[in-house]
């Protein structure tokens, strides 16, 4: 896992208080299908999913509706939405509009909620607190509909891109692959997650988000199979590929563990925190000060 020195206190400590009060948390994957969207995710949460409804962790696949929400009841209220058809189209122009959409209506509702009159003490936060985007390991750049899609997306939530089936790429590949994507990032001034806010972040949290950046995208791949080890490789989450057996949680063929630690344990809170104080805050504002006009 990521970590700098000092930093395990810190989040133990957040997490503790966090965790004990219980909490909502909703992942969107947005990415063309096939990409591996819904293998990633059992693979993320197998060891922890159950599913509410039907008691296994599944995501149900659907191709025909624009956006699906799966529910899990763990610690903590998570809410997987899937966005099946995104990039499938011949003219893909506006196919982010639906997801910013759907990411505006749950500020919206939170806001009614928030602002009635008689609004209940605790009550459910459906707000997106992170937005996985995947991106097809081409090899060669980013496409102009994830350029378009993540910088449009980025502006209303936390945005993670990863570069999705990984072992399709030799590691120098991979490499490269990497540093063009946060080339054209940059250039094209997409936010990404996480921010620093350094009147409020310790030095440790500061050091940790710049190592986080340097992973990103994060370069995973996806396996519900559990596979033998031979050689160098244990046995684990792996998948069989043309360079060999791939381990999923060994870090040097894949960020999966990186990954991990990142969304579940060190920037969880502070994934729910930035959506509400920076996100939902500059939806707020927004729409209050276009009423008063
Ligand atoms: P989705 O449409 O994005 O949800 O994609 P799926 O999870 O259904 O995966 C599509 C296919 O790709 C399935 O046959 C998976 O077994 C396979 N797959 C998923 N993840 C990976 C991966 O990391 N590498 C490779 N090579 N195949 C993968």
């Amino acid at each position: 896992p990521i970590s700098v020195p000092g930093i395990g206190k810190i989040i133990e400590q957040r997490n503790n208080k966090f965790i004990k009060r219980g909490f909502d948390f909703k992942i969107m994957v947005v990415g063309a299908s096939g990409l591996g969207k819904t293998t990633f995710m059992n693979t993320l949460f197998s060891y922890h999913l159950k599913d509410v409804d039907h008691q296994k962790p599944v995501l149900e696949k659907g191709k025909t509706v624009e956006i699906k929400e799966h529910s899990f009841e763990i610690k903590m209220r998570l809410t997987i939405v899937d966005t099946p058809g995104f990039g499938d189209r011949v003219n893909n122009d506006q196919c982010w509009e639906p997801i910013v959409n759907y990411i505006k209506k749950q500020y919206e509702d939170y806001l009614i909620t928030e602002s009635s009159v008689d609004r209940p003490f605790h009550f459910a936060d459906k707000r997106v607190h992170l937005v996985l985007y995947f991106i097809a390991p081409t090899g060669h750049s980013l496409k102009p509909i994830d350029i378009i899609a993540m910088k449009n997306i980025s502006e209303h939530a936390n945005v993670v891109p990863i570069i999705a089936k990984s072992d399709h790429l030799t590691s120098e590949e991979r490499e490269s692959f990497k540093q063009r994507i946060k080339k054209e990032m940059a250039f094209n001034e997409i936010k990404l997650y996480p921010f620093d806010f350094p009147n409020e972040n310790s030095v440790e949290e500061l050091a940790l988000n710049s190592k986080i950046r340097s992973f990103i995208p994060f370069a995973v791949v996806g396996s519900e199979r559990f596979v033998l080890g031979n050689g160098n490789n244990k046995a684990g989450h792996g998948r069989k590929t043309r360079f060999g057996i791939i381990n999923i949680e060994d870090e040097t063929h894949c960020e999966f563990v990186p990954l991990k630690s990142f969304i579940m344990e060190t920037h969880l809170q502070d994934l729910i925190d930035t959506t509400s104080k920076l996100h939902y805050e500059n939806y707020r504002r927004h729409v209050l000060s276009s009423e008063d006009v």
